[in-house]
């Protein structure tokens, strides 16, 4: 097996999440990327193809995340196809943090930030990776490895746009193969991590011994760079060379996308516009995915207001929090932790009303399976989702002015 065989199988077709994986395991350290897409770097090889070890192809969640493998090492059994979109867990919390500033700065209450915060505190971490910007330009998703609690604040909150994403942890593994690691990552990225840590290999041993958490924020789908960029040029009419900072749920919740420039100025582009032109900007991988949630992290956190898009257009008012899903060992661990440090606040709730964002994504899984196109396998082998009508996209996300014409 190799490089070329993760080209045919999973990049060729549109499989790749960008999760960043195989150039974490690659052992001659021989991936990079070109944008979204891995690549053989020549100048590390020198020829058209590598050494041929498939850790590359066996640690890719493109087409096979392997969930029923994972769940049978955590939990000791499958998921049941009632748990087909929310996975195994132990209890549910409705959960936000209690310091203001994180509070104020996350997506939904700062739950999954104050998890790294105590990961870095308590449980032996020394480090987080979570998703931040690019220093070189900041409107561009990145990944950020950080060590001080408090400066996770500035990395929280959603970012809607793919980047490259594991390959930042070969850094740490290289060269500080001693330091604990807390990750947050969406469903693609845990399931990769999930399938390293079953590997024997160098890279899968580190991985068993030295991540001690995984945290997820749920995700209906992410959006490529340009579908940002052209949010910033075409809607917001902003040159992308003067943007410093981008956030995308600022403001009273659920939060809008703030771009702010170089002159100081602070411009907003409403959430739920953001959502609608993002669309245009999905890939095969997103729009076909399986999974809302891995269901395999430590943890899991949705948006405490199930349908935040309504939120949006209507401008209404809210407490908000996070959906917390606690599932390992681990994860009540950290959620203890984080409760008897005064961190976290968090009472039991009720799994009820429908999430948009997961609606979303069972109509587009519903119509993926249809296709005949290649999709990645779902975690339940054979399983297919059959819904009395699969509503569109667009319907679901209509902008305002529609719905009132209805
Ligand atoms: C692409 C995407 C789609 C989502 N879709 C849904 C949905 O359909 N329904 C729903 O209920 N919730 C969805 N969420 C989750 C929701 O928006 C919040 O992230 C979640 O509720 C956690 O909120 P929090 O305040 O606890 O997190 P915060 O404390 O704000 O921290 C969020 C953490 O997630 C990390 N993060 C943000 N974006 C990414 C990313 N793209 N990849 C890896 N890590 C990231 C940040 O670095 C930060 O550490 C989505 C999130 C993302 C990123
Ligand atoms: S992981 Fe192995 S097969 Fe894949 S690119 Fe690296 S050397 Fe080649
Ligand atoms: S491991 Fe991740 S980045 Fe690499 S090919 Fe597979 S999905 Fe793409
Ligand atoms: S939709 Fe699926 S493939 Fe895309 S970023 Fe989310 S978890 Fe990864």
């Amino acid at each position: 097996m190799t490089f070329h065989q993760l080209q045919r199988e999973i990049i060729e077709p549109g499989l790749c999440t960008a999760c960043g994986a195989c150039q974490l395991a690659c052992p001659p350290d021989v991936i990079g990327f070109d944008g979204l897409l891995p690549v053989l770097t020549a100048d590390a090889w020198g020829a058209d193809d590598c050494a041929g070890c498939g850790d590359c192809l066996a640690v890719c969640p493109g087409l096979d995340p392997a969930t029923p493998a994972a769940e049978e090492r955590l939990f000791g059994r499958t998921r049941e196809p009632a748990e087909r979109w929310t996975g195994v867990f132990a209890e549910v919390l409705a959960g936000h943090a209690t310091e203001p500033g994180l509070y104020r700065a996350s997506a939904s209450g700062g739950s999954l930030t104050v998890l790294l915060q105590t990961a870095l505190l308590a449980l032996g971490a020394g480090v987080a990776l979570c998703m931040g910007r690019d220093p070189e330009e900041p409107w561009r998703a990145a990944p950020v490895l950080v060590r001080d609690p408090a400066a996770l604040v500035e990395q929280s909150q959603s970012t809607y746009q793919l980047a490259p994403y594991l390959g930042a942890l070969r850094q740490v593994m290289r060269e500080e193969p001693e330091t604990g690691v807390a990750l947050t990552g969406v469903a693609c990225h845990i399931q990769a991590m999930r399938k390293l840590q079953a590997m024997d290999t160098a890279a899968g041993r580190w991985a068993r011994d030295r991540v001690v958490l995984m945290v997820e924020p749920a995700c209906s789908s992410s959006t490529r760079p340009e579908g940002t960029a052209t949010l910033i040029r075409e809607r917001a009419e902003i040159p992308l060379e003067s943007v410093v900072r981008l956030r995308y749920r600022e403001g009273e919740y659920p939060g809008n996308i703030e771009i702010r420039t170089d002159d100081g100025e602070r411009h907003t582009v409403a959430f739920w516009q953001a959502v609608r032109d993002f669309a245009a900007n999905k890939t095969h991988r997103c729009l076909s995915c399986g999974d809302w949630m891995s269901g395999i992290a430590d943890v899991s956190v949705s948006d405490g207001d199930p349908n935040i898009f309504a939120a949006s257009v209507e401008q209404r008012e809210q407490h908000k929090h996070g959906r917390v899903f606690v599932r390992t060992g681990a994860g009540a661990k950290a959620v203890a932790e984080a409760g008897a440090r005064g961190l976290l606040r968090h009472t039991p709730v009720e799994l009820a009303g429908l999430n948009l964002g997961l609606e979303r994504k069972r109509n587009r899984r519903a119509s993926y399976e249809k296709s005949g196109l290649p999709i990645p396998n779902g975690p339940i082998p054979g399983h297919t989702e059959e819904l009395a009508e699969i509503v569109p996209d667009e319907r679901l996300i209509a902008a305002p002015e529609t719905e009132a014409s209805r």
